[in-house]
């Protein structure tokens, strides 16, 4: 390890300075708010840059095993402050700019956050290189540089409406192009087998190709020195491509068809767990897949080393399914280009590859067509044949002709159309496949992949999801960070098992007293924020009572919603008096995918719900709804460290972990939530007394799930539900017309495939002790200091030793 860098106020400003002239061309008189930002970026990014070189220059002296992590998507937020903590830079570029009379929070302002994710499965690749770099351990993530990220969300009348996530238009400082590094990656075309001297070989005579050029992000570990690479692919048509069309004397054709190739990398598809099975998220996949695959090689060639050491250097991570087809990729070269035998090839395949499953819904499955994989990719779907082929043999020497399990267990599926399972694959070929929380692992190993599990026990495990500290509580809550430091030292952000030492202090009452203190501040913050922003503010000594991440179904955000009905409607019919509600603010923040029809409408009506409240003088001081626009890493950052109550309220059995859960828990919020995903280790973790638990468990869902569910039993047994859905039906939250909500209410009624109507009652009386618990502040607080002290547990730095003990063996750099 080198020795630390340092750099002096008076050095740091005049390195910004240069920038300013140098890179952007103009002096600091003259400059925009976005130039002085690149120039800030420009100026902390060298900083890096050296300690990123060492590192390479490190990794290339002693090849070790290197973690390659595959994810279609990275989630990052905004880099600046991420930059300026790792390197430990942060007063010396608030005093430099300081001294120059500029501001720092005008400039981070400045920033738009990459948005190349949906929500927790981007994020977990971005806290995981976080991770992997803080650690230490050899490892490059790769993804793709989409042009536009997730959308910006606005609302019209309370409606979504979507808006192009051009983050790029302003410039890109932390990424560097690096065009000499670029791979081919071809499309389409057929196959050829032929003798080669006895043996049977095959090619693939791909129709057309694209270029594949890398950009590399700075991943800076925390204050170790080190900096890894985040390696995303951008899209750019090929010379040859280009000049054979415009040699045809075709200019628009060769424009066109120049767009064509450059559309793989335009924009992420906005889905979060429902896969539309579009053939240009599948030239997506193979293309950053492919293009990481050859990088890897490249170097092990140009290393000197022989294709048989990939196993002993190279491990391949699949975050999801979506790159999945790395796995036929690496056989393809491995046989077909350097004409390894299929049983060697395959033997490294099995050994490289590791699957992470997110999900436990079947549409959230993704399937292939097989002809449209075969158009695409033909000798993949070859590859993938053979696999299942010489898989199913298998299956047949360990149980028998057992024609129903061939069936099931086949990676080919037949029904509806012909198609791969890529989950299957994933799963036949990985050397380990592992869910993302406990309850989430074992319902993989019992339902989803059951057979699978029989057949290679071996293979199944856990890796609990985690976040980063040092964004998600170091960054996100300076308040409550330096009231941690004060009493335990800083060694909790990069360990953070040392929160534990907190413990005693929440039975210390001058502690309690600043950690309150800390939160108040944190939501004034907030509503000045969210006045800023969207000309909205959260309620003065309100209970935040806060539910932000994706909108889906079975996440439940109609639960919530359900409960705000109840107590606007147990006031405005008298039940209830205004005196005895307990002040809250309901926060949404959510983006729904852009075809999902019924989450849409669900923002909708929240946001209908929200106008009326948030006006009716009836309720004036006692509750309001609020819900920010846009919701994004940014915006989290905001949120989270303001909250009471944290809202994870899922089906149980059906979030496979969640990571929103987490961040809330370690800034202090209590958690009101089912029995799913991590809410499990959560709960067990900080306690039964300072967690608040409701709904079915898991068994109990699958019970009532095969005795027939009816909802409409539910609504006729509750008062309280029945007034609250009769008031939605009634049109009171929208202007008396009843049509514009009762698809909503139709589907709580007659289908409700969440158990919405199921888990009310509970979740109501959960919130009857909420209100309980937080009109004892100084019990609600020492319950809050608990869960900031018993949740270390969920760093993705344990994460990522749970990975290199459990799946990858691998070491960090001494
Ligand atoms: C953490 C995070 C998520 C994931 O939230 P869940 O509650 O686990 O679904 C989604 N979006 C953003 C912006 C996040 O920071």
């Amino acid at each position: 390890m080198t020795e630390t860098r340092t750099v002096s106020t008076t050095d740091f400003a005049q390195q910004f300075l240069d920038h300013l002239v140098r890179d952007l061309g103009v002096s600091l008189a003259e400059s925009s708010a976005n130039d002085r930002y690149l120039a800030l970026a420009h100026t902390v990014r060298d900083h890096l840059i050296a300690r990123w070189i060492d590192d390479q220059a490190a990794q290339h002296e002693t090849p070790s095993k290197t973690v390659h992590y595959l994810s279609a998507e990275y989630l990052l937020g905004r880099q600046l402050d991420n930059g300026l903590l790792a390197a430990d830079l942060a007063e010396t570029a608030s005093g430099a700019l300081d001294s120059l009379g500029v501001d720092l929070d005008e400039l981070r302002s400045q920033e738009v956050e990459p948005g190349l994710g949906n929500g927790g499965l981007g994020r977990l690749a971005a806290c995981f290189v976080d991770s992997l770099a803080t650690i230490g351990v050899p490892s490059i993530g790769y993804g793709i540089r989409y042009e536009y990220g997730i959308f910006r969300q606005t609302f019209i009348e309370g409606q979504q409406v979507e808006q192009p996530d051009s983050w790029l238009t302003l410039g890109s400082p932390w990424d560097f192009p690096r065009p000499e590094l670029a791979q081919t990656i071809s499309f389409g075309g057929a196959t050829e087998h032929y003798d080669d001297e006895g043996v049977r070989r095959s090619r693939w005579i791909p129709a057309w190709n694209v270029r594949a050029v890398p950009h590399d992000f700075l991943v800076p570990g925390y204050r170790n020195e080190r900096v890894n690479t985040l390696r995303l692919w951008s899209a750019v048509a090929t010379q040859a491509f280009d000049l054979r069309i415009f040699n045809s004397g075709d200019y628009e054709e060769a424009v066109r068809a120049q767009t064509y190739a450059e559309n793989i990398s335009k924009v992420l598809y906005p889905e979060d767990s429902t896969p539309q099975g579009k053939e240009l998220r599948l030239q997506q996949q193979y293309f950053f897949v492919a293009a990481s695959v050859h990088d890897v090689i490249d170097r092990l060639l140009a290393d000197g080393r022989p294709l048989s050491d990939l196993p002993h250097l190279a491990i391949f991570q699949l975050n999801d399914t979506h790159p999945v087809i790395a796995v036929p990729e690496l056989i393809r070269v491995l046989t077909d280009e350097h004409a390894m035998e299929w049983d060697a090839a395959w033997a490294i395949a099995r050994r490289c590859f590791a699957y992470t499953c997110h999900t436990l819904l079947p549409e959230a499955l993704e399937v292939w067509p097989v002809d449209l994989l075969g158009r695409l990719l033909p000798r993949h779907l070859e590859i993938i044949y053979r696999i299942n082929e010489e898989f199913l043999d298998a299956v047949r020497e360990q149980f028998g002709d057992d024609e129903l399990r061939i069936r099931n267990m086949s990676i080919i599926a037949e029904h509806p159309v012909r198609s791969v399972r890529m989950a299957y694959l994933a799963t036949v070929a990985g050397s380990r496949v592992n869910g993302v929380a406990e309850l989430h692992s074992q319902l993989l190993r019992d339902k989803v992949l059951h057979d699978f599990s029989e057949l290679f026990p071996e293979k199944f495990t856990n890796v609990t999801n985690g976040v980063t500290p040092r964004r998600f509580l170091r960054l996100a809550n300076p308040g409550l960070s330096g009231l941690i430091t004060e009493a335990i030292g800083d060694g909790w952000v990069a360990d953070l098992e040392r929160l534990r030492e907190l413990e005693p202090y929440a039975d210390d009452a001058s502690f309690r007293e600043r950690f309150a203190a800390v939160k108040a501040a944190n939501k004034r913050t907030l509503d000045a924020v969210l006045r800023e922003r969207d000309g909205v503010h959260v309620g003065d000594g309100h209970l935040i009572d806060v539910m932000v991440k994706r909108l889906h179904e079975y996440k439940r955000q109609m639960l919530k919603l359900l409960h705000v009905v109840t107590t606007y409607e147990g006031v405005i019919s008298g039940r209830v008096a205004v005196s005895d509600v307990v002040p809250r603010t309901a926060l949404f923040g959510a983006k729904a995918a852009p075809g999902y029809a019924m989450a849409k409408r669900i923002i909708h009506l929240i946001n209908a719900v929200g106008s009326v409240v948030n006006t009716d003088p009836r309720l004036e001081g006692r509750l309001k709804v609020v819900f920010p626009a846009n919701y994004n890493v940014t915006l989290a950052e905001r949120v989270i460290p303001a909250a009471d109550l944290s809202e994870q309220i899922s089906l149980a059995g059906k979030e496979a972990s969640g990571t929103g859960n987490m961040k809330f828990a370690l800034n202090g919020a209590l958690t009101i939530g089912t029995d799913d995903g991590a809410n499990v280790e959560i709960r067990e973790l900080v306690g039964d007394d300072h967690f608040f638990l409701f709904g079915m468990a898991e068994p109990e869902v699958a019970a009532l799930e095969s005795a027939g569910y009816r909802p409409g039993d539910f609504y006729q047994a509750d008062a309280g539900l029945r007034r609250a859905i009769d008031l939605i039906a009634s049109g009171a939250f929208s202007g008396g017309d009843r049509s514009v909500f009762e698809p909503v209410v139709s589907n709580l009624l007659y289908e409700d495939r969440f158990m919405v109507l199921a888990d009310y009652a509970s979740y109501i009386a959960a919130q009857e002790r909420v209100d309980a618990a937080y009109a004892d502040q100084d019990r609600w607080n020492r319950s809050a200091i608990l869960n900031v002290a018993r949740t270390g547990y969920f760093s993705s730095d344990r994460s990522i030793r749970d990975y290199l003990d459990r799946i990858w063996h691998a070491e960090p750099l001494a």
